[in-house]
């Protein structure tokens, strides 16, 4: 297999289980399956936490935080040490939704979450941001590496992420809501094909959509709006792929799914290549790609 360069698409909460019900076969690609998520047992994957360890290619504990706000300095010392020991401890089995049942009959986590709580409301706790990733990333000192959207390496997350909550609870707000969707699908998409036709400039790209998250959140009981979101993401993956050459691999991987507008505790991931692999860990790519352009 001659890889010279690769794209990958991060796709925020690209559900497995629904790419199969609707066979999207460009989203499937050559390969697929399901990822192992870095996350503790009994944890719901969080977009700002796994998109980090997907390009340091390391658990949270090690990418440099483990909770979805970052505490002064002897607090996230204690949540990076004891928040992943307490939570597997307590809850051994991953699986939802049985996980936030044992979750919530959790004294102990609770009163560890209280105290974050605390912590958030006095403003002592912060969002991440790049500094806060200790562990180096697969973009790091190489000019021939872009990356564009990644949550909390590249800038926060989409404005319009923000909204989410606005579009679940006003409906009339939705119509904006969904303009906004599409322009980040359509502006995300354009800088992919700029960037293609740049393609001597570049080992290593990666641009990040976050817009199938948003439908899904908001969404969560309409399959048919949802659907129509995923088979324009499959359309654009075909349009994509048309274009590539044979040397330019297309590993297109998301953070976690969604069911019911609650995130799942697997990822999904396809590429255009055969590489041969069986629910492989999100964190293990990292290696697999700087092997592959190695060569
Ligand atoms: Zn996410």
């Amino acid at each position: 297999m001659n890889v010279k360069r690769i794209l990958i698409l991060g796709l925020d909460a690209v559900e497995y289980d629904l790419v199969e019900e609707w066979d999207l076969k460009n989203l499937k690609q050559k390969e697929y399956g399901k990822t192992t998520l870095p996350i503790y047992a009994g944890e719901e994957p969080n977009t700002r936490i796994i998109w980090p360890c997907f390009i340091c290619g390391c658990m949270p504990k090690d990418m440099g935080y483990v909770t979805s706000k970052v505490f002064p300095k002897p607090i996230q010392y204690f949540a990076n040490t004891f928040s992943p020991i307490i939570k597997s401890t307590f809850n051994p089995q991953s699986d939802m939704p049985e996980d936030i049942t044992v979750r919530q009959e959790n004294v102990k986590l609770k009163a560890i979450m209280k105290f974050y709580e605390i912590f958030k409301k006095l403003n002592m706790a912060r969002n991440p941001k790049r500094e806060d990733i200790k562990a180096s990333t697969m973009f790091d000192d190489d000019p021939r590496r872009i990356s564009l959207h990644i949550p909390v390496y590249n800038e926060w997350l989409p404005d319009i992420a923000f909204k989410t909550i606005e579009a679940i609870e006003d409906k009339t707000y939705r119509s904006i809501f969904n303009i906004n969707l599409l322009n980040e699908f359509k502006n995300k998409s354009n800088e992919v094909f700029n960037w293609l036709d740049k393609k001597d400039k570049w080992d290593l790209f990666m641009n990040y959509f976050w817009f199938l998250d948003g439908v899904q959140h908001v969404y969560f009981n309409n399959p048919k709006k949802i659907a129509k979101y995923y088979i324009m993401a499959d359309e654009f993956i075909k349009k994509l792929n048309d274009r590539l050459d044979d040397d330019t691999m297309l590993l297109i991987v998301s953070d976690h799914g969604q069911k019911k507008g609650i995130h799942t505790t697997h990822g999904f991931y396809s590429v255009n290549k055969k590489l041969g692999l069986k629910n492989p860990k999100l964190i293990d790519f990292r290696k697999t790609i700087e092997e592959l352009l190695q060569k």
